[in-house]
């Protein structure tokens, strides 16, 4: 998954174009910039591959989040449905924005199960976000019938799978408001960054402004902007944006190796009975960044993925047991562990999630193995690779 593999001439030509007129900042300071805006261009790179007509980008994935629903005019009380399995910035962006996170089960798509969002929904649900964990896609067709159906947004938290489509349309483009994190290990990196996108001129305005402290942006003299709301600086630098934008040109590419290394390595674990893969909806693509698939039970995913650590194949990952992707290592959201106090409405709303039954996606998490795909392996090392996954997982099966 990582960019940051890559990284190469682009990239220094950019940061050495920013760094040579010294202006860091992505507003204002127009006579010293010599022309270069390159969080601008990268917006509008970002509205070219991803086919939507606004991009904004901020400081990171979890910041893209918070102003993706604060755009769209989530608060206080607002319930936000989202999968057991996913990175913690999740519901840390609900909670930022007075919003209740309601955590839900996830089937063998990794992601929402349509069904658990539609038990789920109350007078106070106002989003949906569904996960495209490690690169592929949720249900989209599905959860976009039960939001059209209830008035509910569908927000994309696409972090982790830029470039993959649902319909023939980038993920992140298919909801209301997507969401993408550059931060250092993800597809392409900024270092730092995150974008918001969405085809909703309103959402996109109010995202405009809300990262940068509700200022309209109106007229060359930033000193005289007005504010219609108040905001809070979610705003990217130059410099990051400055990488993203090299390696943006570079992610159809960063896809391709993927796909290839990817491809390799299933067609190998197909020859074993008892491994199944993770279910990709059939009007969808993934980008190929993770290879996930499941074991017949917990016992043997267990024994598998400590046999293939010991055999030295890198990059597997027991979700399982890991402290940021999945609820049962959550102690501080389910024990509300915070520095000052939560508000009224979201402590009158959270669930109890310690005592919640979530047997379902336990089962299936339980077996679910991935392995990170590198770009910056060569065709041997994944021929390898796969030989000795083969041998390690016939020795547990
Ligand atoms: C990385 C990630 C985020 C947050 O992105 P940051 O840029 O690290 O803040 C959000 N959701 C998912 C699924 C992620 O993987």
């Amino acid at each position: 998954m990582p960019g940051f593999e890559f990284f190469g001439d682009l990239e220094r030509k950019h940061l050495n174009d920013v760094l040579e007129s010294g202006v860091l900042m992505r507003y204002g300071f127009d006579g010293m910039r010599n022309g270069h805006w390159k969080a601008r261009e990268l917006e509008q790179a970002l509205c070219r591959r991803m086919k939507v007509s606004h991009a904004q980008l901020v400081s990171s994935g979890t910041a893209a989040l918070t102003v993706a629903m604060a755009s769209a005019g989530v608060g206080a009380g607002d319930e936000v449905i989202m999968p057991v399995f996913t990175f913690v910035a999740s519901f840390e962006a609900v909670l930022s924005v007075g919003a209740v996170p309601v955590l839900v089960d996830i089937d063998e798509t990794l992601t929402l199960a349509p069904a658990a969002v539609e038990k789920a929904i109350t007078s106070r649900t106002k989003v949906v976000m569904p996960v495209h964990m490690c690169g592929s896609p949720a249900r989209l067709g599905e959860l976009k019938e039960i939001c059209d159906r209830h008035g509910l947004l569908l927000l994309e938290d696409a972090c982790q799978a830029i470039g993959a489509t649902y319909d023939g349309r980038p993920l992140g483009s298919y909801g209301d408001l997507g969401c993408f994190s550059f931060d250092y290990v993800k597809t392409i990196t900024c270092g730092e960054g995150g974008a918001v996108i969405t085809n909703n001129a309103a959402y996109a305005r109010n995202a405009d402004h809300y990262s940068d402290h509700g200022h309209d942006h109106k007229g060359n003299d930033r000193g005289a902007e007005s504010h219609p709301f108040t905001g809070y600086n979610y705003r990217i630098s130059e410099l990051h944006a400055a990488v993203g934008l090299a390696q943006i040109g570079r992610l159809d590419e960063f896809i391709g190796i993927q796909r290839e290394y990817s491809e390799v390595l299933r067609k190998a674990l197909e020859t074993l009975p008892g491994i199944r893969f993770r279910e990709i909806p059939e009007a969808g693509e993934e980008n190929y960044s993770f290879l996930s698939f499941f074991l017949p039970d917990e016992k043997t995913a267990r024994a598998a993925h400590k046999a293939l650590a010991e055999e030295g194949v890198d990059g597997c990952f027991y979700w399982f047991d890991n402290n940021w992707h999945y609820i049962k290592k959550w102690e501080h959201l389910k024990q509300l562990k915070t520095l000052g106090r939560l508000p009224r409405e979201v402590m009158a709303g959270l669930p109890d999630y310690d005592k919640a039954d979530f047997s379902a996606s336990d089962a299936v998490m339980g077996r679910t193995i991935s392995i990170l795909i590198k770009l910056g392996w060569s065709k041997e090392e994944v021929a390898q690779r796969a030989a000795k996954m083969i041998r390690t997982l016939k020795k547990v099966l």
